[in-house]
């Protein structure tokens, strides 16, 4: 057959034109993936987020009117728990 770009004789197999490199057959559209791809900077995002979050829990705590260790620590594991939340939500994807 011949190259439907510069008209160079090719191989009737041929998936692209050797010369030119022009396809030979009209684009096959490809199937929308299945899984939607979570770009990684939003997985980023999520997790910076959730550190901040965890981050500041544990200041809120700690800075409470009443600060007490046992505050301390919930809000640590209350971040942590948030965060760990996220990430298994993030790493579902
Ligand atoms: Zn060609």
């Amino acid at each position: 057959m011949q190259c439907r770009s510069c008209g160079i004789e090719i191989a009737d197999k041929a998936i692209v034109c050797y010369r030119c490199g022009a396809a030979t057959t009209d684009p096959v559209r490809q199937p929308a993936a299945l899984k939607r791809r979570r770009s990684p900077l939003a997985a980023f995002v999520a997790v910076a987020v959730l550190l901040l979050l965890a981050l500041y829990m544990g200041m809120a705590a700690r800075t409470a009117s009443d600060p007490e260790p046992l505050q301390t620590v919930a809000g640590v594991l209350a971040g942590a728990a948030v965060m760990l939340l996220i990430l298994r939500v993030v790493r579902r994807g």
